[in-house]
């Protein structure tokens, strides 16, 4: 293929899967003003759920007009020769191979999170904020975004200097080294984020003594899992929406409460959504996701090392001389296309799991107690009661409401 021909198709990938998204978009949209399922009458009051479908609406149009300036900066920044721009100044500050792939990527990721800053202002502080759900300050919202800079910075700019030097110093088999690197790496992650990353944000602090921490004794229990791995972290700090999760595994398994939703939820509602995150980790998720997730990024590692140093991706991106950088930014949206049906499938896998942890919570604790507490929470967070089917499949990585209700009376 020449690189004329390449330059077209990258396009057209790119400009195939915005017309696609926005479509699937507008599909959900349709069904925003939809009657409510018999089974979810009561979540909403009249004037929630008039609420409710504000919210849907704003977040729509704000999307609308969010991806509609990202493409059309993308077809702009391909048009005028933007990664050849990028790649020039690079080349200028350094000839160190690895000095320039780290400056081209960081170049083009600080730019594209800088140009999208103001987006990501208007979402907390202008629509969260008006329909009562934001609780940053400017000033976390600030230090969250420096924070994660500082992250991207040393995490990124090491993984990649890693693997730029693999890529440079083993050529064929730098994948080999790469897959290596990137399963210490998640694994690492996965077992030390709650530990390490999360502190930088977030305080966590043991559940503290009273009827709710009796309760979740009880539980626990009868489940086996130790009350110490339980954790209760300040997301009120940020937002009133509420969220519970389970992490990492071995010694470092761990469940987290947030604030706000203990602050919703009656103590058997709370103990309910406990017993479904005990579920992820007696039916072994995190696992599952973690071999699932090694072993895709071995193949898509190796078919990169197929590509990656041909010509002809860098010669489509504008720059004659070959680099490991413009190789990996057209390798990226070739295989973007790929990528969307991998995600497609772990979204699916992973409402599987969702349900297997609601049967959980269902067989040792009971289902009445997780339906309220699940119908309390879509109601505190607006949550669409009648999406696309679709847009399920594609976007959601829990069932919804009326599928995880049906379930747990079924
Ligand atoms: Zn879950």
């Amino acid at each position: 293929m020449n690189p004329q021909t390449l330059f077209y198709l990258l396009l057209a990938i790119i400009m195939i899967k915005f017309l696609f998204d926005s479509f699937i978009n507008a599909l959900n949209s349709k069904h925003f003003n939809d009657e409510i399922p018999s089974e979810l009458k009561g979540v909403y009051n009249d004037k929630e759920y008039l609420k409710s479908q504000a919210y849907k609406k704003v977040n729509y149009k704000f999307s609308l007009i969010m991806s509609a300036f990202s493409i059309v900066l993308t077809i702009l920044f391909f048009l005028f020769d933007g990664f050849a721009f990028v790649d020039n100044i690079a080349r200028n500050i350094s000839s160190n191979i690895i000095v320039i792939t780290v400056i081209f990527f960081g170049i083009i990721i600080f730019a594209s999170d800088i140009l999208t800053f103001p987006f990501s202002y208007y979402k907390t502080f202008v629509i969260e904020e008006k329909f009562g759900f934001n609780k940053s300050s400017l000033k976390t919202f600030i230090l969250d975004k420096i924070k994660s800079w500082l992250m991207m910075v040393i995490i990124g700019g090491g993984l990649l200097s890693l693997i730029t030097w693999f890529y440079q110093v083993t050529t064929n088999n730098f994948w080999l080294y790469t897959w290596a690197l990137i399963t210490i790496f998640t694994i690492f992650m996965n077992m030390f984020y709650s530990k390490l990353i999360v502190p930088l944000f977030n305080k966590q602090t043991p559940l503290e003594d009273g009827e709710l921490k009796t309760a979740i004794e009880n539980f626990s229990q009868k489940a086996d899992f130790k009350l110490s791995n339980v954790f209760v972290i300040d997301g009120s700090k940020r937002s009133t929406k509420a969220n519970a999760y389970f992490s990492g595994f071995g010694s470092q398994k761990r469940i987290t409460l947030f604030d706000t939703l203990i602050n919703d939820l009656e103590t058997d509602e709370i103990v309910a959504v406990l017993a479904h995150e005990v579920g992820h980790y007696k039916k072994k998720h995190i696992i599952y996701n973690l071999i699932l997730s090694i072993i895709l990024t071995g193949f898509t590692l190796y078919i990169l090392s197929l590509l990656v140093g041909n010509s002809t991706l860098s010669q489509a991106l504008g720059v004659e001389i070959a680099s490991f950088h413009l190789g990996l930014i057209a390798f990226t949206i070739l295989y973007s296309p790929i990528s969307e049906i991998t995600n497609l499938f772990m979204n699916g896998l992973s409402r599987k799991f969702e349900y297997q942890a609601d049967d959980y919570a269902k067989n040792n604790f009971g289902s009445e107690a997780l339906i309220s507490s699940l119908k309390k929470l879509s109601k505190n967070s607006l949550s669409n009661l009648t999406p696309n089917k679709w847009y399920v499949k594609i976007h959601y990585s829990h069932p919804t409401l009326l599928q995880r209700i049906l379930n747990l009376k079924k």
